[in-house]
């Protein structure tokens, strides 16, 4: 709450007077008004990521999201997350989801089928079971939303194999691979080459995506009380192992505390993307970026591991693993460096570095004129995303620094930001 309050003067006045419940129905119409505007999170960048399998144009990205049905789910808030999950006594119910029943104390591995090939053969996907013996919330691990973005199919792998339903308090859903036609492709997309992630809520009768997205929210994520959805950078581009959340909403700022020693990038969900719809669901919901796509990368996987299993552990659920480390900072801001040449791309910072405004982060030389330009760093911050050694066009975003503000200077500068960023911002794919 702290944090809302500290967010703008509005939220200062409205914090004044209201409280609790109130202040949250408040902060979820707001949210629900807004067109998000973080630029560095929101996805769509023409110039530099026309691939072969790009979907996401801006026409086609609103058009969509305008025609997506509201979450049928309507949740009523429960209180903040923590007391309603911490402490918890008595028996367990029987977790029922997908026609099954899973008993207290249990595990099992359920299948879920969204919808058709175009042969009319249904598509399933396993859809992982842990109902704990005693109360607590339900927890939700969903990866592969993107089809190529292996490592947190792995991490929900390591996370239900370290579950002892007899010990554990409330309930764990698994959903490795959400999108199988795009995994079995080895690509971000669908068939149809949409992006799932624009697509949530969804819509029975829309495309195959909002069919999807649609199936997913009501068969799996209305049992959630809280979600973690796992992503890599995409585009050879990898992430430092960081959280995106939107830290206005006090029940994913409790989500975040649960980390641990990870990265906290404060980000307003892109519309269409599940984070952002299970969100407006009352579903509070933070997505884990880390690493690249089309690799299993295992000290990422490792991270974010430790990450979900101190999270289990702060909420209560588990008691016998380790809380993990100080938090690591929160950057309010982040901003990308791009290439202002074409050629390749040669890096001399590696994720997680500290770098200071002037340092020098890479270098682009010109293959056939061996001209060589410089990439130095507009702020000092941290690399939080960065580009593979790779070829580049001008206009290539190659380097995210993480900025560390105070939350006041952050909500001031956000407005300046948006505004000098009509698309200068925008990175396509580095948005979960
Ligand atoms: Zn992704």
């Amino acid at each position: 709450m702290s944090t809302l309050c500290r967010q703008s003067d509005i939220y200062s006045r409205v914090c004044q007077y209201l409280a609790g419940f109130a202040v949250l129905l408040l902060c979820s119409a707001v949210h629900a008004g807004e067109v998000a505007v973080d630029p560095a999170d929101n996805g769509i960048d023409l110039r530099q990521d026309s691939t072969l399998d790009l979907d996401s144009r801006s026409s086609e990205t609103s058009a969509a999201a305008e025609n997506l049905l509201e979450p049928t789910a309507t949740r009523e808030y429960m209180g903040p997350l923590a007391d309603a999950v911490t402490d918890a006594e008595g028996l367990a119910e029987p977790l029922k989801i997908l026609g099954s029943e899973v008993a207290p104390g249990t595990s099992q591995r359920l299948s879920w089928s969204a919808t058709e090939l175009f042969e009319g053969v249904p598509v399933s996907t396993p859809v992982l079971i842990a109902n704990g013996s005693a109360p607590g919330p339900t927890v939700c691990l969903t990866a592969a939303v993107h089809g190529d973005e292996l490592n947190g199919i792995e991490m929900i792998r390591r996370v239900f194999h370290d579950i002892e339903p007899r010990k554990l308090s409330g309930a764990l859903i698994g959903v490795p691979i959400v999108n199988v036609q795009g995994f079995r492709r080895g690509s971000r997309y669908l068939p149809d080459r949409r992006d799932l992630n624009r697509y949530f809520p969804g819509n029975p009768n829309g495309s195959a995506a909002a069919r999807i997205a649609h199936a997913l929210i009501n068969d799996v994520i209305t049992h959630c009380d809280a979600l973690i959805d796992l992503h890599t950078g995409s585009f050879e581009r990898a992430n430092l192992p960081q959280l995106r959340a939107d830290l206005r909403n006090p029940d994913v700022v409790t989500l975040t505390h649960g980390f641990g020693a990870m990265v906290v990038l404060h980000s307003k969900p892109t519309v269409g993307t599940l984070r952002y719809a299970a969100t407006r669901a009352g579903i509070p919901a933070v997505t884990v970026e880390a690493g690249g796509p089309s690799q299993l990368e295992l000290v990422e996987v490792k991270h974010g591991v430790k990450g979900i299993e101190s999270l289990l552990t702060r909420l209560g659920m588990t008691r016998r693993m380790r809380l993990w480390g100080d938090p690591e900072p929160v950057y309010y801001r982040s901003s990308w460096v791009r290439a202002d040449n074409g050629g390749i791309l040669l890096s001399d910072v590696s994720l997680g570095s500290t770098v200071r405004k002037g340092d020098l982060l890479g270098s682009i030389t010109d293959p056939m004129s061996n001209a060589r330009t410089e990439l130095r760093s507009p702020y000092s911050g941290r690399i939080i995303g960065l580009a593979r050694n790779q070829v580049v066009m001008p206009g290539f975003a190659a380097f995210h620094v993480g900025i560390e503000t105070d939350e006041v200077s952050a909500s001031e500068e956000e407005v300046d930001v948006v505004r000098k960023s009509v698309d200068g911002g925008y990175v396509d794919g580095m948005s979960e």
